[in-house]
């Protein structure tokens, strides 16, 4: 995109809030998304860090943390701003980070979904927990998880009271909005117990889309409303500056072998459509194991704990 390249003169990217590098280096260069597939950006950059290895798109693109305290978000992303239609969308979702938490008992345990949304995780959890906190900016859900029993707060900074008293804390694919992810780590690792554990998830940068389907899938892969990229390194980096240690990391694939042909062919996403060529379950779990045990997956979790213990 030379033409639309040369319309900008370079952002300039402020000194890393995680660990105060100011050595950046673009990554990619081009519109990035906004919203829903194929509402675009100005040409924008993504640049990684020279000290702590994080990506992040040039701070003119990102939109403010207070659009998230807003309806205005998931109404950007084409989905319903209350309680209903998001469980209505993301019930499903819970079965992939409930295998990834694997084998754990959450029986009589404090429990904290940071950025919890409309609560979808907590409502397949909380009847085992002792005590649920469900921390999320989003005001129009706040009534309906009171309603179901949880303690409700809009950040982790006001629910110090809970400090060291927290035996899991969760949150899935919200350090990637943040303004500051060393802050926001740090805040979680307040909440833990000593032995307590989160288990957190974002998009994997690694994806290998970005390689296989190229610049189509870079100027949806990056976004707006995703401020920061991470891989397991970069993640890692982050977390020691938070006080905080990755004690495992996994991959998911979501998106099966189809999606990843119409990216390569058509540069569109198929989602969950199925190619009637590629209609074999068995390609789809070949593909995504490849990908996962490869560490090229489209999203990373990770388990942390503190690491003054
Ligand atoms: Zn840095």
């Amino acid at each position: 995109m030379p033409g639309l390249a040369a319309e900008r003169t370079n952002p300039v990217f402020e000194a890393c809030a995680i660990c105060g590098s100011e050595d950046w280096n673009p990554v990619y260069q081009g519109p990035v998304r906004d919203g829903r597939f194929g509402s675009l950006t100005a040409p924008s950059v993504v640049a990684r860090c020279g000290g702590c290895g994080v990506d992040r798109l040039d701070e003119e693109n990102c939109r403010d943390e207070d659009f998230y305290s807003s309806e205005d978000y998931r109404k950007s992303l084409g989905q319903g701003s209350d309680t209903a239609a998001f469980l209505a969308g993301h019930d499903t979702q819970q079965a992939e980070r409930l295998k990834v938490l694997g084998p754990v008992s959450l029986r009589s345990c404090k429990i904290a979904d940071v950025g919890c949304a409309g609560g979808s995780f907590l409502d397949q959890v909380a009847d085992l927990a002792a005590e649920v906190l469900a921390i999320e900016p989003g005001s129009a859900y706040h009534d309906s998880l009171r309603q179901r029993g949880f303690a409700v707060y809009p950040f982790a900074t006001e629910a110090r009271d809970h400090a060291g008293s927290v035996d899991w804390a969760f949150s899935f694919d919200v350090i990637e909005h943040v303004s500051d992810p060393k802050r926001f780590l740090t805040d979680i690792a307040e909440l833990l117990k000593p032995v307590g554990r989160l288990l957190l998830s974002t998009p994997n940068r690694d994806d290998g889309l970005l390689n296989l389907a190229g610049e189509a899938y870079r100027r949806f892969f990056y976004r707006v409303h995703h401020r920061w990229y991470f891989d397991a390194q970069a993640l890692t980096a982050v977390a020691g500056q938070a006080g905080l240690m990755v004690e495992r990391v996994d991959y998911v694939q979501r998106y099966g072998i189809s999606n990843a042909v119409t990216w390569m062919r058509e540069g569109r996403p198929s989602g969950d459509q199925v190619l009637a060529e590629l209609d074999n379950p068995a390609l789809d779990r070949v593909w995504q194991d490849h990908l996962e045990q490869s560490g090229r997956a489209d999203r990373l979790y990770a388990v942390l704990r503190r690491s003054d213990t």
